[in-house]
């Protein structure tokens, strides 16, 4: 177990020194076998100003070397997915980007500042400098507020995701969006999964019974519709005090 951690853990830390080399233009491509990798002196070659692929071992003028930029990392295939985090406005607050989906989830996460990993019962988290989450947030931000003019998308939709509640004595209102219907409903049944977690919501034992049907005094109003015909929906309330967890997904036409 305890290895198992530290293997996360350096997981995260390869994640994070790999973007935060991206950024700081320490990173570069292999003219010959197109491998990317970080500058380091003990490849350099200070007397014919040259330099050592270490992956082909070939020697080459260092102006050959292409030198890469944190966009080039965003545009790569390194990023899985994005999950942007929107405000009740719609005004961007940050991202989540997937960058390992085989064993544990690892995302460059803007929110938490980190690389974070999920694992099915750990989790493991390496900083981020605030230089390199400022500079992803305004990769992001600007992407957004430019979605229907920018060349990275073609899509005509966007799907969101919101989620409103309250309780006696709190409410609150969260709001994700997607670009694929795909993720779009991975996170309505994630959001769901949770409402029905004790640990997260009073939902939870509170209004399912062991079989899954609903005890009574409580309302169950639910809805899937992947055509988006009609939002999907997943609302459960307790008129008795007022409390109520309503998620939605909706399909928004970009203008
Ligand atoms: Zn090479």
């Amino acid at each position: 177990m305890e290895n198992k951690l530290k293997k996360n853990l350096e997981q995260c830390e390869y994640i994070a020194k790999t973007v935060e080399a991206y950024r700081k233009g320490e990173m570069y491509r292999c003219p010959a076998c197109g491998e990317e990798f970080i500058w380091n002196f003990s490849g350099y070659d200070a007397a014919g100003n040259t330099y050592a692929c270490p992956y082909c071992k070939k020697s080459f003028p260092m102006k050959d070397l292409q030198q890469l930029s944190l966009s080039d990392y965003l545009m790569s295939e390194s990023i899985l997915d994005i999950e942007y985090l929107l405000d009740k406005y719609g005004q961007f607050v940050s991202i989540k980007l997937l960058v390992s989906a085989c064993g544990p989830s690892i995302y460059i996460d803007t929110d938490e500042s980190a690389v974070k990993l999920y694992g099915l019962c750990e989790t493991a988290a390496y900083p981020l400098s605030e230089e390199t989450v400022n500079e992803l947030n305004e990769f992001y931000g600007d992407a957004l507020n430019n979605l229907p003019a920018s060349p990275v998308s073609n899509k005509k939709y966007v799907y969101l995701i919101t989620l409103d509640w309250a309780t006696e004595d709190d409410k609150g209102f969260e709001f994700d969006i997607c670009a694929t219907p795909e993720k779009a409903f991975e996170l309505f049944h994630k959001r769901i999964d949770q409402e029905m977690n004790p640990q997260f919501s009073w939902v939870g034992e509170e209004v399912f019974a062991e079989d899954g049907g609903v005890k009574e005094g409580y309302i169950l109003d639910a809805l899937e519709d992947d055509t988006f015909a009609t939002a999907s929906r997943w609302c459960v309330s307790d008129d008795d005090t007022g409390r109520f967890s309503d998620i939605y997904l909706r399909r928004v036409l970009l203008q």
